[in-house]
């Protein structure tokens, strides 16, 4: 067994982009060939010692292993995949000792090799890289970065615990590699990686590391291929391996869980011999119930007690019954830690000049959750007295929250309580149909694009000149209008049948919507990465959700006064919202969608009564707040699809409404699409090549579809006969009277010249498969 002690407060991790966005610059400057790979090791190494002293001065120890080294220049998952010297094949020529350049290659693709595709981690709007593990992938041990932090920490007076992915959850989160036989799955080269993370270990431990991290987050998810206790049995014989010999020739080992609750493998890692588990409270609150009586084996627990994938200050009091219950519940010492990494929110509140003054306080960020973190940590250990002013602040602060008016609409609150059955419910699809082709009068295959055109230099121009107030209001509806009015006179010349008005007006789809609606606060400096370098400022939504005015009706009403064809008005859809944004902890999620779903019924309403025959509500998120396990599926399907339907079940029967949904795997989700009962529903299918259509049809699908024909996440053109191709094959799936061409989704990240080509192309091959009908 190990013989140092695992500290008695820590976090999961933390923020790595630099306070200011230090390591984003660096990054971008060093791929723009602007600074040498020196210079950009440096940045690099002094925001994590910057990192570290910062921890410290928090209040977390300096020698204790407390501090997570949790940084990454990309992507956690690629730096455990570098360890590994997991380099897929297909990378010919790198690895399996990468350098910088290898590693951003893996990350970001070259002339050769299509980068690792990204997905979504766990319920968090972070982006890790996928591993492609086939049955002949080689593995090595490759520490060399590992021991170079640690030394580096070391030299600069800390002991940093190297963080890496556990051997369990890098593997269920990889996927097969091209090529590997159709039962092959990447957990079944579990056996071969845990000599190469034994190796790791040793490593690590010769450098004098006493405690390792390893995420196993994958353990609090239901997988796709494996059933929970199958994994639970893979994790207890992986952990039994890997910790023989802890504090001696391997340092302690702490497994870290997050995001949601352990099932079968909460007894299954108890006893393996870890040094440290740590379970995510917030999420997996009721893990606390099965830790009663459980036998720990030695293994100490961490209690995720501060919510580390939200913003929202910690009621102390609260926190500290819940681990003084646990302490004598295990009749064991149990440390204080954060529920997840604390990568998912911004580095602090002090810098914030511009958030409401009364909603402030209600706020942790990162360096305020390590205070709470080391202020609970003390209070378990010397009472509460010894921290009484952290407690007080918090207490008061909290009270603020609960009375303040701020929180609570009479108005909107009345409105969610009278919510009745007919308003979920539209006329039947049949019949809203007629109304609709009566009105709208579109050809058969109708053209369309989901939205966004190119955001040009330009448009970010006048955007930013009128948030910093040197760009007047006028001028800026002059210079959207005028932006608006050349996106319809290209749509009109290249023949499509609905138009959009572009969206120039809109930083992002959900950040535009929360800055026009009650109940929601922006910040200034409120980064968070999302992936590689590229972050986000999500908005939080603190209070009941109102519209106090029109949001998008003037930019649809003017554009639709431009041409005689109809303009789709654009809405982000609630789920989308609340999935993009802090959330409130204060009420259950589906209370707050269905706030949002009446904003946007007003604004539904209001589109119409300005002459808007279609309105498109995106919600390609709906997929992404799918809880991790499949038995809390269900009632968020329900309460999702009816906040879609309070958004548009308002409208006439002569409205079409559309919705866009921003992927091609739908598995759980696809009975849930029939079910948001919009009129016409677009997807991404171009890479995929239509297949998807397969299952679409199968289940029973009947309504308008617009399966993607042109795929925008590359600057590639397709030509007129591929487009007429995909068309073809779409209508093997579905009948010609419920087929819409578009292309994958918005177009604000291409360039004019692509997006007016491949339009053209598009509008020629409907043309085409139209006179074969
Ligand atoms: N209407 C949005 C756009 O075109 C949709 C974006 C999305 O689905 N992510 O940009
Ligand atoms: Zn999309």
């Amino acid at each position: 067994m190990t013989t140092t002690p695992f500290p008695a407060a820590t976090i999961l991790g933390y923020p790595r982009i630099g306070p200011r966005r230090e390591l984003k610059r660096a990054v971008e400057a060093y791929w723009s060939g602007a600074i040498p790979a020196e210079e950009l090791e440096a940045t690099a190494a002094s925001l994590r010692i910057d990192g570290y002293a910062r921890l410290a001065e928090l209040g977390l120890g300096a020698q204790d292993w407390s501090i997570p080294a949790s940084f990454s220049y990309y992507d956690q998952v690629l730096d455990t995949l570098a360890a590994a010297g997991a380099v897929p094949d297909r990378f010919t020529g790198l690895g399996p000792d990468l350098d910088l350049d290898g590693y951003f290659t893996l990350a970001r693709g070259d002339a050769e090799h299509q980068p690792l595709e990204m997905t979504k981690w766990f319920d968090t709007n972070y982006h890790y890289l996928v591993p492609e593990i086939g049955p002949e992938t080689a593995f090595s041990a490759q520490p060399a970065r590992l021991l170079e932090q640690v030394r580096q920490a070391k030299e600069a007076g800390f002991a940093a615990r190297p963080a890496l992915i556990g051997p369990v959850t890098f593997l269920a989160l990889s996927k097969p590699a091209a090529g590997s036989p159709a039962d092959f799955h990447p957990l079944d080269r579990l056996e071969d990686l845990l000599p190469v993370y034994r190796e790791l270990l040793r490593a690590l431990s010769a450098e004098g590391a006493a405690w390792v991290q390893l995420d196993e987050s994958a353990l609090a998810a239901d997988h796709p291929q494996r059933d929970d206790a199958a994994l639970a049995a893979l994790a207890q014989d992986a952990y039994q391996r890997l910790s023989q010999g802890s504090g001696e020739d391997v340092p302690g080992i702490f497994v870290a869980t997050a995001y949601g609750r352990l099932e079968a493998a909460l007894p299954a890692l108890l006893g393996t011999g870890i040094g440290a588990l740590s379970l995510d409270l917030v999420k997996g609150a009721r893990q606390l119930e099965r830790l009663r009586g459980l036998d720990l084996g030695g293994t100490r627990i961490a209690a995720g007690v501060v919510d580390g994938h939200n913003v929202w200050r910690t009621d102390l009091d609260r926190a500290l019954e819940t681990l003084s219950g646990l302490r004598d519940t295990l009749g064991a010492d149990v440390t204080v830690a954060t529920s997840t990494s604390l990568l998912h929110v911004p580095y602090t509140l002090d810098v914030e000049d511009d958030l409401p003054a009364e909603v402030v306080p209600w706020l942790a960020f990162a360096e305020e959750k390590v205070r709470e973190v080391t202020a609970l940590s003390g209070a378990l250990r010397a009472g509460r007295a010894s921290q009484a002013q952290a407690f007080d602040a918090a207490a008061s602060a909290l009270q603020a929250r609960h009375d303040s008016p701020l929180r609570r609409r009479e108005d909107v609150r009345r409105r969610t309580e009278a919510l009745g059955e007919q308003d979920y419910r539209r006329t039947p699809a049949g019949q809203r149909r007629a109304a609709q082709r009566e009105r709208l009068g579109l050809p058969a295959l109708p053209t369309t694009t989901i939205g966004s055109y190119p955001q040009t230099k330009e448009v970010r121009r006048a955007r930013a000149d009128y948030a910093a107030g040197t760009l007047d209001r006028a001028g800026y509806e002059a210079r959207m209008q005028e932006e608006i009015r050349s996106v319809i006179a290209l749509q009109t010349e290249l023949g499509l049948d609905v138009l959009v008005h572009g969206e120039p007006e809109r930083n992002d789809m959900v950040q535009y919507f929360a800055e026009h609606l009650d109940g929601f606060a922006v910040t200034r400096f409120g980064w968070v990465q999302s992936y590689g370098s590229r972050c986000t400022r999500p908005p939080i939504l603190f209070g009941d959700v109102a519209r106090p005015e029109p949001i998008t009706v003037p930019w649809a009403r003017y554009a639709q006064s431009l041409t005689d064809k109809p303009v789709k008005g654009m809405l982000t859809g609630p789920v989308t919202i609340l999935a993009w944004s802090f959330v409130r902890d204060d009420q259950p999620l589906e209370t707050s969608a269905t706030h949002i779903a009446l904003a946007l019924r007003d604004e539904v309403a209001d589109l119409e009564t300005a002459g808007i025959g279609i309105v498109q509500v995106d919600e390609p998120a709906l997929r992404e707040l799918l809880p991790l396990r499949r038995a809390d599926q269900p009632a968020y399907l329900d309460w999702s699809v009816r906040a879609f339907r309070v958004a548009t079940a308002g409208a006439a029967d002569a409205t079409q409404i559309h919705t866009h949904l921003c992927y091609s795997e739908f598995g759980e989700v696809i009975g849930a699409i029939d079910g948001l009962d919009a009129d016409v529903t677009s997807i991404e299918a171009a890479r995929s090549r239509m297949e998807i259509l397969e299952d679409i049809s199968a289940s029973g699908f009947t309504r308008g579809i617009g399966p993607g024909v042109y795929d925008i996440h590359s600057p590639r053109v397709p030509s007129a006969e591929e487009i007429a191709e995909l068309l073809g094959a779409a209508l093997a799936h579905v009948p010609a009277e419920a087929l819409w061409v578009n292309p994958d989704c918005g177009l604000k990240t291409r360039g004019y010249a692509e997006v007016t080509e491949a339009l053209a192309n598009l509008r020629q091959a409907t043309e085409r498969v139209r006179a074969t009908l």
